[in-house]
């Protein structure tokens, strides 16, 4: 009985098996390498030649760079294989009962592209949502509207469309043909589309970006791994289902959304660029649509305002969308301030940064085309501003968080401004990550207390008040046209404008040499000058006269809440509101986005299709 429990249709999870950069000579990230069966034989107490390469495939790899840089893979043993393929391997299998250190035993098997093969069309755990609804005729059929196409909504949308909703999916922005073509205006001759941006269209923020699709949300679970594996449905590389740090770049996510758009097309789904939300159409306490407005060109609203009825309204318009926010408000709907955070975009040589990782191992790196990773950094440290004397109004002591944020190796620095005016900025990459730089935000954490004499003139949007005060200082300091202000890290640390030759950038709108030492509250600048100095502990060589910090990155997340209920998504003032996404205040970054808008998708399915609603 025991013993056969883990002779039959079992799996060893490996975990922690390190392999020597040097040794491992796969091809690809699935790949069992001579090193990776060695050194599993090793861990499994077993000759190599009692290991069958078949049995075994990987969950997950990593890079480590620290002291000799290595390889670090989770891999899973299929008991089954193993004995059909090795007979005598049932010696050793029975001695694993013993659970050596490092290994793990289960039931189900690890098998992401089998989930792909499981979902949509329509996938297993929508089925009875489908056949509840998706039967109907089109009129008895519940209607909602998403507005919004960046990862949550357009995540809500496919739950929802293919659970046999009638979806309406309303966006402001431009499909990402037309949208390119508006970011490529704005690179090469400094025209920003107020409605096609950075920020604004198909993909919503995360398109132009790095495309990092690492989370916090724990990678393994299973709305994450199914967020992932959609992604490779619509062209995204499998490896990003066993990446320890999964990126797919601007290039990539450009196909994967033209795909991920004519799925949506085909599952009926309406789908409408250039078209804003102006306003909530309300009845009755409860939403019973939206009113739009058509803007396909740069001069705002064309005056072409229509209205698109529907049982729900999922809003899921991003951080940047302010206006919508303003609407929000009108109509008393719950929001709280947020902390978040603002600093600036620091930039290194990506050379610099490889060394400083790697060491001797940095010329493995080949600008994207090696074996080895471009080099990342992920720094994080508390400051204690008490220790450092600094007087504040605040009562409880003043500690300030500052770390590192949305890293981007061979990447980019760009503008992700909707407005001339106010200025701020992001990083993306290429999939090949070849540029010459690195990039990163450097920030320091924004609490309520920290704008608190904005809130009686700008109640829960006082954070934004605040945010586009700096915003407003930055494009005065860089002057004008989305010039980025700028100042070397040791200038900045020394409260010193930079004079000399500034270092090369790859902000492609150009850079102005400018005090940013006080620019932020005079305790923000000194959290983030304490922050330079330990990083410059963790990675030595972080302060150097080529690294180059621009103003400002102020849009880490929201700085607002817009309250709704655990269970159901609804908003907890508006009945028919389904606030989600980053915007909403619960994700940050492209993943948590489309996990949050999956979620939301799946309650409001089942909500539409309880008889309850539908009688
Ligand atoms: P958004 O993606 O902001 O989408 C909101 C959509 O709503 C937009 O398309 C907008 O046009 C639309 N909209 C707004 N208002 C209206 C309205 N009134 N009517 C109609 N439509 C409206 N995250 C990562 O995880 N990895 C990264 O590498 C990464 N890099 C980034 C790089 C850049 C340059 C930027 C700007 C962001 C990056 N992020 C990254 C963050 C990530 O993009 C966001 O966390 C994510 O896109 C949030 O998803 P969302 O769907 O909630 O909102």
């Amino acid at each position: 009985g025991k013993s056969s429990r883990f002779l039959k249709d079992g799996y060893w999870k490996i975990f922690r098996l390190e392999v020597p950069l040097e040794l491992d000579l796969g091809k690809d990230n699935f790949d069992i390498s001579d090193a990776v069966l060695e050194s599993s034989a090793a861990a499994l107490g077993c000759k190599t030649g009692v290991l069958p390469r078949t049995a075994l495939s990987v969950v997950r790899k990593s890079f480590d760079a620290r002291k000799d840089p290595k390889f670090v893979y989770t891999l899973q043993l299929d008991v089954g294989e193993c004995l059909r393929a090795r007979p005598e391997s049932r010696h050793f299998l029975l001695k694993l009962r013993n659970k050596p250190s490092k290994l793990e035993f289960c039931n189900i098997p690890w098998a992401p592209l089998d989930l792909i093969s499981q979902l949509r069309q329509p996938g297993v755990a929508m089925k009875s949502f489908h056949s509840t609804i998706g039967g109907k005729n089109v009129k008895e059929r519940p209607r909602v509207v998403v507005v919004g196409s960046g990862p949550a909504g357009l995540f809500a949308a496919l739950v929802l469309a293919e659970s046999g909703v009638l979806v309406t999916l309303v966006e402001r922005g431009q499909p990402v043909e037309t949208r390119g073509r508006d970011i490529g205006a704005l690179m090469n001759r400094h025209i920003l589309d107020h409605e096609s941006n950075l920020c604004y269209g198909e993909g919503g923020a995360g398109t132009w970006s790095d495309g990092k699709l690492t989370t916090r949300i724990g990678k393994n679970g299973g709305s994450v791994q199914t967020v992932l594996a959609t992604l490779v449905q619509f062209g995204a590389p499998s490896n990003i289902l066993i990446d320890g740090k999964p990126h797919v770049g601007t290039d990539r996510l450009i196909h994967i959304l033209r795909a991920f758009r004519h799925h949506l097309q085909n599952l009926g789904v309406k789908i409408m660029f250039g078209t804003r939300m102006e306003d909530l159409i309300v009845r009755d306490k409860r939403v019973v649509g939206i009113r739009t407005c058509c803007v396909t060109e740069a001069s705002g609203c064309l005056g072409i305002s229509s209205v698109v009825e529907a049982d729900a309204v999922v809003l899921a318009v991003g951080h940047s969308a302010r206006d919508a926010y303003e609407s929000l408000l009108s109509h008393n709907v719950l929001m709280s301030p947020k902390d978040f955070a603002v600093g600036f975009r620091i930039e290194h040589p990506q050379e610099l940064i490889n060394e400083i990782q790697y060491h001797r191992w940095a010329s493995e790196v080949q600008r994207g085309k090696g074996r080895v990773p471009v080099a990342d950094y992920k720094v994080a440290t508390d400051v204690d501003l008490n220790e450092l004397n600094v007087s504040s109004d605040a009562e409880e002591h003043l500690h300030k968080g500052c770390y590192s944020f949305c890293m981007c190796p061979g990447g980019q620095i760009v503008p992700t401004s909707t407005d001339e005016a106010e200025l701020c900025i992001n990083g993306m990459s290429f999939s090949k990550r070849s540029s010459r730089w690195a990039n990163a935000a450097l920030v320091v954490t924004v609490s309520a207390n920290d704008f608190s004499p904005l809130i009686a003139n700008h109640g829960p949007l006082a954070g934004i008040a605040f945010q586009r005060s700096i915003e407003r200082e930055a494009a005065r300091r860089g002057g004008g046209k989305l010039v980025s202000p700028v100042q070397t890290v040791p200038d900045f640390l020394n409260d010193k404008i930079s004079e000399h030759e500034l270092p090369a950038s790859s902000y492609r709108l150009g850079v102005q040499s400018s005090p940013l030492h006080d620019l932020l509250p005079a305790h923000f600048t000194l959290a983030l000058k304490q922050g330079l100095i330990h990083f410059n502990d963790q990675l030595s060589g972080f302060i150097d006269k080529r690294a180059l910090l621009h103003g400002v990155e102020t849009r880490t997340s929201s700085p607002v809440r817009i309250e709704r209920m655990t269970e159901s998504f609804e908003s907890v003032t508006m009945a028919g509101l389904y606030p989600i996404g980053e915007g909403a205040g619960y994700a940050g970054g492209i993943v948590s986005a489309a996990v949050d808008g999956m979620h939301a998708g799946f309650a409001l399915a089942k909500y539409l299709t309880t008889d309850k609603h539908l009688s």
